[in-house]
């Protein structure tokens, strides 16, 4: 091994380090997913507005506006919680408030829920844009969702956050 060639010190740390890394990424991974789907809510809502059918916009149709709504409050919701991952992390790095393992609970929380919650909004604006939404005339929604969908398995998959959110929960004596 070269020396110039290590990271960190020799036996110590390189765990620690790859996992800061995994923990940064998760997080920031939470809040593209939340802004990426209010982006694609967004252009859904615009369709709603223009798109006529029965006589009046879609966007005046109550199943519409109650799915619409559901899907801005959970990412609103979901961005706030990646925020929150975001700025445990960096207290934890900067100022040692939080162990390691409060940072990779607050972490994993924020990634399951905003990919998850982000890969179901984004399923429904595509949804609200009819066959449009479908179409390769209509890239946006296509990019975002294949996009988000890998965000599922990227940086610790969907499992996985399950897995740290149940140790910290009830304890490493019940994960295998
Ligand atoms: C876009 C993208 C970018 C990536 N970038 C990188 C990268 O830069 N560097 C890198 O090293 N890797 C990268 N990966 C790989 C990624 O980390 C893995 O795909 C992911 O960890 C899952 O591993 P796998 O694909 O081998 O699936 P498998 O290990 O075969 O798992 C299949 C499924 O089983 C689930 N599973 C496995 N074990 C358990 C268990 N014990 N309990 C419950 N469920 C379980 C998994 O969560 C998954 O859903 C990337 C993946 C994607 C999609």
């Amino acid at each position: 091994m070269q020396k110039e060639n290590v990271i960190g010190s020799v036996d110590q740390g390189g765990f620690k380090i790859i996992h800061e890394g995994f923990e940064f990424a998760r997080a920031l991974i939470a809040v593209i997913s939340a802004a990426t789907a209010l982006k694609s809510i967004s252009n859904g809502a615009e369709y709603m507005k223009s798109r006529i059918a029965f006589g009046s916009p879609i966007a005046k149709f109550q199943g519409l506006q109650f799915q619409l709504a559901d899907d801005v409050a959970r990412m609103e919701a979901a961005l706030t919680m990646g925020y929150r991952a975001l700025w445990t992390y960096d207290q934890e790095q900067r100022h040692g408030k939080f162990s390691r393992f409060q940072v990779s609970r607050e972490v994993a929380i924020a990634k399951l829920i905003s990919t998850t919650w982000a890969f179901e909004a984004i399923n429904d604006a595509m949804q609200w844009q009819g066959a449009y939404g479908y179409s390769k005339d209509c890239p946006p929604e296509e990019w975002a969702l294949r996009g988000i969908r890998s965000f599922l398995l990227a940086e610790g998959s969907r499992e996985v956050m399950k897995t740290i959110i149940a140790r910290e929960t009830l304890g490493r004596e019940y994960i295998r």
